[in-house]
């Protein structure tokens, strides 16, 4: 019996759990600020001063000293004249006094002794004909509170304190906070760098018409768009025959300048299967047999601190072993706190499966029905590990657990959604 039949097969959280333990978030890398959307500060960011800097006007008005309309009402209107206009980025010079306003527009700052600021439509002018607004004069019919339309200064954040902590995942509104605090660049933990490479005689490159018995090599293009839609840096490496000398040349070169390699193909116990032989030479194998369908056949090994992975040859295979196994790696490696796909649950469709003894992940598109309220699953109609048209239509995978037996149909069953980011709250 080969070592691959009398391996033991482990559970796909197992699996999961067991790359997870040797994944390590990384260390931080200095980015320009426009590339830091969705990443994860490494950094606390301090402000380097007050935001706001000053208190300012939140709207176009006028700024006065609110102590003046104690008494204001419809029949005891007060009267200000108006000493002054600024507009955003201008300065009045002088100290507002009783009995005095200043025009004033959004996000200029507050002219010193003034306390609060009314709007324009709230107001009535007087000699409204005059050119300047100096020298007008305003009607006032309601009482104006002390800080009316006052955005004070350090509202946001007040100078050294810490406005972003280290493992926030920036959005476009962090990336403003990061501009407001005076960042250009910022401290984000490091993106993985992964490498790929395919493992097969049969394999030629896309742009080749394959000849009798070849295939296109797909995997590396499918895993390497994986890795970046889970932020990691692919290196496509190419293709490498079943050719075990050449496997582990390959491997080690990969090995000594990458967080992460995948290996598609080889990882079974066929005749020209090298991989399991292959990493375990070169370092630790953890487990090669996972109770899953698809994606049986994937070895996980640790080569020189580096997690390198065979997954299936199968490019739907290699597809959901790389969603289930590694994307939750990758993510944490990245200081991503939630690693987990958001789950929805769903009212099966149809049965075009036969539940075993194997962990099966569907692949199949949820939708929310409007008339029932409930989410309903259609599984795709091809399962098969070999055909990516599936993968490519799925929204979800939908999650079997082991040894279920009988008919699912209109059972609630547990979707894993393919088109959702960890952590997003549906
Ligand atoms: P293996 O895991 O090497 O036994 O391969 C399983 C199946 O996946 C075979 O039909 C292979 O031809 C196919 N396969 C392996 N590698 C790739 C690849 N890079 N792109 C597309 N199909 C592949
Ligand atoms: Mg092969």
């Amino acid at each position: 019996m080969s070592h691959y039949e009398s391996s033991k097969k482990i559970s796909a959280e197992e699996a999961t759990n067991t790359i997870l333990g040797f994944a390590k978030a990384l260390e931080p890398e200095r980015v320009p600020m426009l590339q830091a959307r969705g990443r994860v500060l490494a950094k606390d960011i301090a402000s380097d001063i007050d935001i706001a800097p000053f208190d300012n006007s939140a709207m176009d008005g006028y700024a006065l000293l609110a102590s003046d309309t104690a008494n204001a009402s419809p029949e005891h209107p007060v009267s200000l004249r108006v000493v002054g206009a600024i507009g955003a980025g201008s300065v009045f010079s002088g100290t507002l006094q009783g009995g005095q306003a200043v025009r004033i527009m959004t996000g200029a700052m507050l002219p010193a002794g003034a306390d609060a600021v009314v709007m324009i439509e709230h107001v009535e002018l007087v000699d409204a004909s005059l050119q300047k607004p100096e020298g007008v004069q305003i009607i006032l019919t309601k009482r104006a509170e002390s800080g009316l339309n006052v955005r004070l200064k350090g509202e946001e954040v007040c100078c050294g304190e810490v406005l972003l902590g280290a493992g926030t995942v920036l959005t476009a509104a962090g990336i403003g906070l990061l501009a407001a605090t005076g960042n250009t660049h910022v401290e984000l933990i490091r993106r993985p760098r992964v490498a790929i490479l395919s493992t097969g005689s049969e394999l030629v490159d896309p742009g080749e018409l394959p000849e009798p018995g070849k295939i296109r090599n797909s995997n590396c293009f499918s895993l390497s768009a994986a890795v970046s839609a889970a932020g990691g840096e692919p290196h496509i490496l190419g293709i490498i025959k079943d050719d075990k000398d050449e496997i582990c040349a390959a491997v080690q070169k990969a090995v000594a300048a990458h967080d992460m390699v995948l290996i598609s193909g080889g990882a079974a116990g066929g005749d020209y299967d090298y991989g399991y032989q292959v990493l375990s030479e070169l370092g630790t194998v953890h487990f090669r047999k996972i109770n899953m369908r698809p994606g049986k056949a994937q070895t996980f090994s640790i080569i020189d601190d580096t997690i390198v992975v065979g997954l299936a040859g199968n490019p739907a295979a290699a597809l959901v072993g790389f969603e289930v196994l590694l994307r939750p790696a990758l993510r944490f490696m990245q200081g991503y706190k939630k690693i987990k796909r958001p789950i929805t649950k769903a009212r099966l469709a149809a049965d075009t499966f036969k539940p075993d003894s194997r962990r099966f992940y569907i692949r199949a598109r949820v939708e929310y029905d409007k008339e029932t309220g409930e989410h309903v699953v259609a599984p795709e109609q091809h399962q098969s590990s070999a055909l990516l048209g599936a993968m490519q239509n799925a929204n979800c995978l939908v999650v079997l657990q082991e040894g279920l037996t009988g008919s699912l149909k209109n059972e609630l069953v547990t979707c894993l959604r393919l088109d959702i980011d960890e952590g997003v709250v549906i």
